[in-house]
């Protein structure tokens, strides 16, 4: 066996499968929360379980909150269908009160 190119599904002890490339992973700050910064990212997904990860974030974040046009780029990525981002929590408080107010 090839030295392993994707993660692997600790569980299923079997390499996950690229799902689908260039998802944002939307970094969240502060109570309530806000997307403080944005990072392509890739998601990977284990074909035994179904368990689903994100995988390396490139160099640089691709939006981050003080840009003058953060708000409106945002805007654009939560407009996109739900599979495409993926929002990454602090803690489980800011993602309760998310949840809340969706
Ligand atoms: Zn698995």
């Amino acid at each position: 066996m090839a030295r392993p190119a994707t993660p692997i599904c600790v569980l299923c002890e079997r390499p996950m499968i690229p799902e689908k490339n260039g998802v944002y992973a939307l970094l969240m700050a502060h109570m309530p929360p806000k997307i403080y910064e944005v990072y392509h990212s890739d998601k990977y997904r284990c074909t035994i379980c179904g368990n689903e990860i994100l995988s390396g974030y490139g160099n640089d974040a691709v939006i981050i909150h003080y840009q003058e046009d953060a708000d409106e780029r945002i805007a654009r990525i939560l407009a996109l269908p739900r599979d495409v981002y993926v929002y990454v929590f602090e803690n489980e408080e800011q993602k309760a009160f998310l949840k809340r107010s969706r």
